[in-house]
């Protein structure tokens, strides 16, 4: 009989935060398996917005982040926008910058560097069931003595936790191609009332925008940002055509771990690693993932 390799740890989901996870571990010596339910990295439904914080991140994290910054565009300013049409600059300084970048891309990179560092990768592989033998957890015949929650505010078959919960923040995003009437390596944030609501454009490519509407209010989503998009984008760009229609999606700031075993660990969105206000979440992933690889590698627990 063949008998099943055992993972020191089980990763469920190859976004932001698995990858950065299952790399930090796997250096430490660890045995780790990633599932992800997609068969290849994808264009996750978000901004693509890195700031400099973000990438200084990455960098303290082992991470040598050249590649991401070529593949991406280069944003030296950012520009918010008062409902009154007054814009504030907030260039970095110091050769600091910030950048836009398709998530394809940045998940592609990121599970390379993990695979690299030694660990598993199986695409295709949704977990829809957890079960426990013994000490151990068992997900599509997969086993692991220690078990990390990774998938994001994604669906997660027969797994609890998947709520739109009062309050939760939305985003809409749209990925077009226009060109830029003034500068292009600018962010731009506008603020249409007094809440935190925006309205987003961030360059990824050249020529190529990924636009968005941030709300906490669940009403009116796509009416909302159908009126800020005619009102902004027509001001600020040209020959404007639409590569990935809008999408929306739910913001991971509710911790689902709660409804989990205790022994289970959680990072990224899925533990509601992401700010309420401004759905910045890809820092928070990685800083999640950061810190739960250095309580463990601490804790010897591999
Ligand atoms: C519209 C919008 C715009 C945003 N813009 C920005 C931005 O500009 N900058 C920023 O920093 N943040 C932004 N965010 C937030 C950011 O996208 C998330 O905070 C970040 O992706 C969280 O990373 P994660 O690793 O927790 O989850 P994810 O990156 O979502 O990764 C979860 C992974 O788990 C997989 N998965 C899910 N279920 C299962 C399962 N059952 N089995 C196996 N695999 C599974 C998924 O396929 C996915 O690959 C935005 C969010 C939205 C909704």
């Amino acid at each position: 009989m063949r008998l099943k390799k055992i993972y020191d740890y089980m990763i469920i989901g190859g976004g932001v935060a698995g990858a950065v996870c299952g790399k930090l571990l796997s250096e430490s010596g660890a045995e780790c398996l990633i599932i992800e339910k997609e068969d290849a990295p994808f264009e996750k439904i978000c901004g693509g917005w890195m700031p400099y914080k973000c990438l200084q991140l990455l960098r303290t994290s082992g991470y040598c982040i050249e590649s991401l910054t070529e593949a991406g565009t280069a944003v030296t300013n950012g520009v918010y926008v008062s409902r009154n049409g007054y814009e504030t600059h907030f260039p970095y300084r110091n050769g600091e910058f910030g950048i836009g970048l398709r998530r394809k891309l940045l998940h592609s990179y990121l599970i390379e560097e993990a695979i690299k560092a030694g660990c598993t990768v199986k695409y295709s592989c949704c977990a829809d069931n957890i079960t426990q033998i013994r000490d151990m957890y068992c997900v599509n015949d997969h086993l692991a003595h220690k078990f990390i929650m990774a998938i994001g505010t994604g669906k997660a078959g027969n797994l609890k936790g998947r709520h739109l919960t009062k309050g939760q923040s939305i985003g809409i995003s749209e990925i077009i191609r226009a060109k830029k009437k003034k500068k292009k390596d600018h962010v731009y944030f506008w603020y249409p009332d007094q809440s935190n609501n925006y309205f987003w454009a961030i360059p990824i490519e050249r020529d190529v925008w990924n636009i968005g509407w941030w709300t906490q209010s669940n009403e009116n989503v796509k009416n909302n940002f159908q009126l800020n998009r005619s009102r902004y984008i027509e001001q600020y760009f040209l020959d404007v055509t639409t590569i990935r229609k809008a999408i929306g999606a739910l913001c991971g700031n509710i911790d689902h771990r709660k409804w989990f075993d205790s022994k289970i660990y959680g990072i990224g969105d899925f533990a509601g690693c992401n700010s309420f206000e401004t759905g910045e979440g890809i820092y928070n992933a990685i800083l999640s993932a950061k810190q739960l690889a250095e309580k463990l590698i601490k804790k010897g627990e591999n």
